[in-house]
């Protein structure tokens, strides 16, 4: 029954079943998967003459008398006696009329809430209820749902109330429960210190104390991230079983050579990376290898050796980036790295001609946005496939594997900061290099909260600043809505920001304006001038959080910076700090909140991306790190990324029931089925 539709359940039409959807409940299965987030503590039984004023309490009784009470105001107070022989208590209600004929004189009931005294008469006011079966009560030997117990409390929707759903919860479970099937042997449940499923989904919901609760929760934490790392370890065999697409092969000298042309020496963290890639190239099935280093850390060259190293074994590589902006900066700066050695680089865009295309595509290194993937992986030469800067880790991995052919080698680079436990959990399918060393000469980039009441001063330094030096500035207009993809209002709110910037405050300097719908030759002038020194502040929406690279833009200031994750704001800045010269990043923010205090001053001290990363994981949770669409990361619902002990449990226990997956139907129903289709 579990696999049925939710509509099936007796007294749940498509009415429910449309609001259910909004929780993600679809089949009768979710339901009782629906975790509550908290239990209300109605535990305590007392006898009526025993309650304290003010205590938090359950009792049961008999009433004696109900009515409904008309205000004078309209207001309808629904007012009842209760007694259970050892006293008796008043109950008040509001606004729930029928109440007076679901709990007619005579009715057995169980009331959980505060209890309040007025003079010396005892008082519920608006208590959870419910009919009791029997007279015959005694604590415990009535199976009360809504009272008297720790009582569950649900994620809601409109509609939907927490008290709907433990109700249908607790006719479903009973006979539900038994049909759900334990994944995990004896001797790993034993191991690991956990029970049984069948007694976790009655404790989850149900618990009859604290203990209860806490070992469900803990099953069911333990759940989710074995889910997640089965899933992982298969995509890492399966990438493995892959047959590689082309082999190369690596010599000495041609690293030699590579490395004597660049215009700078290699950091250490630089050719450990280029080393790792490098053992890779040479192996028989392909790399699948992420590359995460901080903004600035220079991770072009590395993608650069790859393609290279392609290059001379007479193959085509591609790069491609997220946004047109970073794939044209890309063209320039791999152009000026891989000209010398002999290698064309050739862009590739949705917008331009046939024709235009043909040629470019012919080019040793193919650079474009993610769109390119789709043609590019057409090409029969394709050895190396760069993916840059992608939230979504993971998609690209995923459309290669469903690939019918051999599989390029892949290096994924990011600087997202991604704290050690989200990387473990999901990102284990990958090969890691870090870069965590900023080229040499490199100053830390000096950063305030601003106030308010600092703004003026704040403009003014940066118009001083901007005239002494010759330097740019950055000015990071709000983001507007809770997502990475630009909008067409906070388009418009730069656009207004802008004007207001050029004509009010900065009418003696030259200020640009970059939004993701400018496009083309537009969008080419305006970097054109930036890179030239003929624009002294751009005015830019969030876009430039990724990639772009002007080493002469010493300041960056960000409006409204409490609406935007720890790691983004660390990857906004990173857009400064890109020389030997001293920047600044003013985030500018009028909330007054400790919170926000707290989060935004991390900035201000000396702390790593994937520091910063795991501060917000902790202060805000997953959903918040790198923005709500684009993180790929599942929002958990019991367990906690935070949590690295179990974490490693639970790989542990993936990883040795791994080789079982293909016998064993109950492991493979928490196998997901996206790894399957390839994404478009
Ligand atoms: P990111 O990791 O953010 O993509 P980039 O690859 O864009 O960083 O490099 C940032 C800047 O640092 C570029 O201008 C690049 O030429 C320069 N750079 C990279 N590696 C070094 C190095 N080892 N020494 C000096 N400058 C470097
Ligand atoms: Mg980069």
């Amino acid at each position: 029954m579990l696999d049925l539709d939710i509509i099936r359940f007796p007294s749940i039409g498509p009415s429910y079943a449309t609001k259910l959807q909004k929780l993600g409940i679809t089949k009768i299965r979710d339901l009782i998967f629906h975790f509550p987030h908290r239990y209300q503590d109605f535990a305590q039984i007392s006898a009526i003459d025993s309650v304290q004023n003010g205590e938090v309490t359950t009792i049961r009784g008999q009433i004696l008398a109900i009515k409904n009470i008309f205000t004078r105001y309209g207001k309808r107070i629904q007012q009842a006696v209760v007694s259970d022989g050892t006293s008796t208590i008043d109950v008040t209600w509001f606004n729930q009329t029928y109440l007076v004929k679901s709990l007619p004189v005579g009715t057995w009931v169980s009331l959980s809430g505060k209890v309040k005294y007025f003079g010396n008469k005892r008082s519920l006011v608006a208590p959870a209820w419910e009919k009791l079966a029997t007279e015959n009560w005694q604590p415990k030997t009535e199976n009360t749902v809504h009272t008297g117990r720790l009582v569950p409390i649900y994620p809601e929707t409109a509609g939907v109330s927490s008290k709907w759903i433990r109700n249908k919860i607790a006719k479903l479970l009973p006979i539900a429960y038994k049909e759900v099937d334990e994944f995990l042997s004896e001797d790993i449940l034993k191991k690991n210190d956990l029970i049984d499923i069948q007694s976790a989904l009655k404790y989850v919901h149900f618990p009859n104390d604290d203990n209860e609760a806490k070992k469900a929760r803990l099953r069911f934490s333990f759940n989710e991230f074995f889910e997640l790392q089965l899933n992982s370890l298969l995509r890492k065999e399966k990438w493995k079983n892959k047959k590689l697409a082309l082999k190369l092969k690596l010599t000495k000298s041609d690293v030699e050579t590579f490395i004597k042309s660049l215009p700078f020496s290699l950091t250490n963290a630089q050719q450990k990376a280029l080393k790792e890639i490098a053992t890779d190239l040479e192996k028989s099935t392909a790399m699948n290898r992420l590359l995460e280093g901080d903004v600035g850390s220079g991770k072009t060259v590395i993608a650069a050796f790859a393609c290279f190293i392609a290059h001379k074994n007479g193959y085509q590589s591609a790069i491609m980036a997220p946004t047109q902006i970073l794939a044209s900066q890309h063209n320039i700066t791999l152009t000026k790295l891989l000209n010398p050695l002999g290698l064309s680089v050739g862009l590739v865009t949705s917008q331009q001609k046939k024709s235009e295309k043909i040629i470019n595509i012919k080019a040793d290194v193919l650079v474009g946005t993610q769109a390119l993937l789709a043609q590019a992986l057409n090409f029969k030469k394709l050895a190396v496939v760069i993916v840059d800067e992608q939230h979504r880790f993971g998609v690209a991995q995923r459309a290669l594997l469903a690939l019918k052919g051999g599989s390029p080698h892949v290096l994924t680079m990011t600087a997202t900061p991604i704290p050690r436990t989200v990387a473990l959990t999901m990102y284990g399918d990958l090969d890691l290099s870090i870069l965590d060393e900023l080229p040499k000469g490199r100053l830390r980039i000096k950063t305030w909260v601003v106030p308010p009441k600092k703004r003026d001063g704040a403009y003014e330094w940066i118009r001083q600043h901007v005239k002494d030096t010759d330097e740019q500035a950055f000015i990071v207009c709000p983001l507007i809505e809770e997502s990475d993809s630009e909008t067409l209002q906070s388009v418009k709110a730069a656009t207004v920001e802008f004007e207001y910037l050029q004509s009010e405050v900065f009418p003696d300097l030259r200020l640009g304006l970059l939004h993701g719908k400018i496009k083309g030759a537009q969008k080419d002038e305006i970097m054109k001038k930036m890179k030239d020194g003929k624009i002294d502040i751009l005015v830019a929406t969030p876009v430039v959080e990724v990639g772009i690279d002007f080493p002469n833009a010493t300041i960056m200031m960000i409006e409204a910076s409490e609406r935007f994750g720890l790691a983004q704001l660390h990857q906004l800045r990173g857009r400064v700090g890109r020389s030997d010269k001293q920047s600044y990043c003013l985030l500018f923010t009028d909330s007054k909140t400790p919170r926000v205090k707290t989060r935004l001053s991390a900035l201000e001290r000396n702390l790593t991306g994937a520091q910063l990363a795991q501060l917000d994981l902790e202060m805000r949770g997953p959903g918040e790190i790198y923005g709500k669409t684009q993180s790929g990361l599942p929002e958990l619902k019991i367990g906690s990324y935070t949590d690295l002990p179990l974490i490693k449990k639970a790989r542990e226990a993936a990883v040795e029931l791994l080789p079982t997956v293909n016998k064993n139907s109950k492991l493979q129903e928490l196998l997901n089925k996206e790894d399957f289709i390839v994404p478009n």
